[in-house]
């Protein structure tokens, strides 16, 4: 059973932070807000009320799918739609309104997921065309066919004590509050960090083994759940559908306007933005003659509104709320954003639990090769990436991939972790890897890092560590998304793990900053620190100390010896800082358009002509004097220089 998350809190400390007072505050006042909306207005534009309260809720279901997902649904409105029919087809049949409710969010769940399939094979602004496609197919069948739409059935009616216009708009007030519940959950579950890193990260996430195919779909899942809740609460309102029903396309079209103007990932904005649209641009509480020169007010505040807030009417109340907190109680102190300074070793050891994984026990190869890559070659049209490299890591060691610019190192990484076409083998703890999907490699113990950062800029720290364990955190979304006792141990687990990781980078005191804030140098190791909470087996770095002050690329050796001998750790490096390569390494390979040049230790590797040419000097060996002097660049320096090159000559600066 993993420890608990939650730390006692220090004797002293403030219950609640004093600078969220301001944001619960704002809350209540919200929640107040809409509370007594009934008892403003005539009474007679109760019936808009209760439609804003039905397009708030599937515009915060959209939002999962725009916001968190990045994937623009046009037919939300038809979806909508679909909530909608069934609830008045199961109602008409006589079953009560929970029923109908129930069957409106499955078949709208079912219905959407098959609408999100086309995504599975296409990215971006064609599957939006794909779910336009769904929306004007059903416009063209409703059109055809009213009976769609539930127009001319006896339809649902809602029951005694809901009879009232008031008293439905707290009922449908509680669906939204619950709504919002759950689109918050869901941020902090697995399948939220899965939606999180389709949008940002989709090709890599495979590298947390998340297969994005499932994400997408659940995401779609989860939207079309929420839009056909929207819908039976609109059906149970109106009771028997008329022509206006809101199916069509317009629907649609405003409901992604809500989320955008609303801001992604606001449900209080969102709440604003569907008012807005809903209540105050149906004109229910202006003269008729005005109302043209109102909806061109209206369209110029949206305008103005994206103008001055590109992060909606949420982005402008956390704005609000920074400027309040900031008034009251003084600027916000900033941890310095560069990692602690700790003794690698001292801070490995005490992060020992990193070592054991959940992982089921498997084969083990008789010998300590853990990865034997055979003859691997990659192909990119006219470009040979990587020809007929054949490589070797065993348990235990830190393994140097070396090369100039474009020798295909990263390449080497693509092809193990199942992002590059692939000739030939790879064979990892005796199973070949060649044709496996990416998200099984990872699940296998494999880690890695990018060149350019393969984690989510938008996100908190910790929450990037806990992206990276998502492999981990088996648990299905739905007890997920209740907070069911099933999904707690495996979250416990990902949780303490990422606090671990944390420590051991020296990053916990950066762990709620938002990682795009932070620099580049401390983003490299968060993706560090992401990929050892993993639980890997073998850990491939790209350029881990690209970024780096020479005291933290220094600090990045210590760190690599550490992770290997207190956590077991085998690691292979890709890097272009030679001390680091010199010191640290057990073996190296080196790499020139896409071929192995050169193999052995280090020193042994680093002291080839051919090795010095193509990657320490860039091409400038000098043969000119006695000394047959290399001039390099000051990639060269104390480690290297004095090293023997050929008969008894040495590395020396220019
Ligand atoms: P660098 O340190 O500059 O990243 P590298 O040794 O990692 O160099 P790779 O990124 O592996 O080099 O690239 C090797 C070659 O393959 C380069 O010529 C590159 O342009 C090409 N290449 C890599 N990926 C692709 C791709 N997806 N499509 C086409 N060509 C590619």
């Amino acid at each position: 059973m993993p420890p608990s998350s939650r730390r006692p809190r220090q004797p002293g400390a403030p219950a609640i932070d004093k600078r969220s007072i301001v944001r619960y505050v704002g809350i209540t006042l919200f929640i107040l807000l809409l509370l007594s909306l009934p008892q403003f207005g005539t009474g007679a534009d109760l019936i808009y009320k209760n439609l804003f309260l039905s397009t708030a809720i599937v515009a915060l279901g959209l939002d999962v799918l725009i916001g968190r997902t990045g994937q623009l649904s046009l037919c939300q409105g038809a979806l909508f739609g679909v909530g909608c029919f069934t609830a008045v087809q199961v109602g008409a049949a006589g079953a009560p309104w929970p029923v109908a409710f129930l069957a409106a969010v499955a078949f709208t769940a079912l219905v959407s997921t098959i609408v999100g399939l086309p995504s599975l094979r296409i990215r971006g602004l064609q599957v939006a065309v794909a779910t336009l496609a769904f929306q004007i197919f059903l416009i063209s069948l409703s059109s055809t066919k009213p009976e769609i739409k539930g127009i001319g059935t006896e339809g649902i009616t809602r029951p005694e004590y809901l009879e009232s216009d008031q008293r439905y708009y707290y009922f449908g007030l509680v669906f939204l509050g619950l709504t919002v519940l759950l689109v918050h959950r869901i941020r902090s579950t697995r399948s939220g960090r899965m939606f999180v890193s389709v949008r940002d990260v989709e090709e890599r996430s495979g590298s947390f083994g998340i297969a994005s195919g499932p994400a997408k779909l659940l995401a779609y899942a989860f939207a079309g759940g929420i839009a056909g809740l929207g819908g039976a609460l609109y059906a149970l309102q109106i009771g028997t559908p008329n022509d206006v029903s809101p199916f069509n396309l317009q629907a649609s079209l405003i409901l992604v306007a809500i989320t955008v103007i609303g801001g992604a990932m606001s449900s209080m904005g969102i709440i604003v933005a569907a008012f807005f649209f809903s209540a105050f641009a149906s004109l229910s509480y202006i003269p008729t003659d005005k109302s043209t020169l109102v909806q061109v007010l209206f369209a110029l505040l949206l305008v103005l509104n994206i103008l001055v807030y590109p992060r909606g009417v949420g982005g402008s109340f956390t704005d609000l709320k920074d400027q309040l907190n900031k008034l009251v109680f003084g600027p916000a102190p900033r941890p310095s954003p560069r990692p602690e300074t700790t003794d690698a070793v001292a801070a490995a050891s005490n992060a020992m639990a990193l070592r054991k994984t959940p992982r089921p026990l498997r084969e083990r190869l008789p010998t300590s090769t853990l990865l034997v890559a055979t003859d691997v070659t990659v192909q990119y049209g006219g470009v040979r990436a990587l020809d007929h490299f054949t490589a070797e890591v065993r348990r235990g060691e830190i393994v140097g991939l070396i090369g100039a610019n474009g020798a295909g190192k990263s390449t080497f990484f693509n092809a193990v972790s199942g992002l590059a076409p692939v000739t030939g083998s790879i064979v990892f703890r005796g199973q070949e890897l060649v044709g496996a999907p990416p998200a099984i490699r990872s699940r296998l113990g494999l880690a890695r890092t990018w060149q350019d950062m393969g984690l989510v800029r938008a996100d908190t720290v910790r929450d990037n560590l806990l992206l990276a364990q998502a492999w981990m955190a088996r648990y299905p979304a739905a007890p997920g998304l209740l907070g069911l006792f099933s999904a707690l141990p495996d979250e416990r687990l990902v949780r303490h793990r990422a606090d671990l990781a944390l420590e051991l980078f020296g990053l916990s005191h950066l762990k709620d900053e938002r990682l795009g804030d932070l620099p580049y140098g401390t983003m490299r190791t968060v993706e560090i620190a992401a990929a050892v909470s993993s639980g890997p087996d073998l850990l491939l770095l790209d350029e881990a100390s690209a970024g780096l002050t020479p005291e933290e690329a220094h600090q990045l050796g210590d760190r690599f010896s550490a992770l290997r001998d207190e956590l077991g750790l085998t690691l292979v490096v890709i890097e272009h800082h030679v001390p680091l390569i010199a010191g640290v390494c057990d073996y190296c390979y080196c790499l020139e358009s896409g071929a192995l040049i050169a193999e052995g230790t280090p020193a042994e590797v680093t002291a080839q002509p051919r090795v010095v040419e193509s990657f320490l000097g860039k091409g400038s060996i000098d043969r000119s004097t006695d000394h047959h002097v290399v001039v390099t660049d000051d990639l060269v320096d104390d480690a290297v220089e004095g090293s023997p090159v050929d008969d008894g000559l040495e590395v020396a600066r220019a």
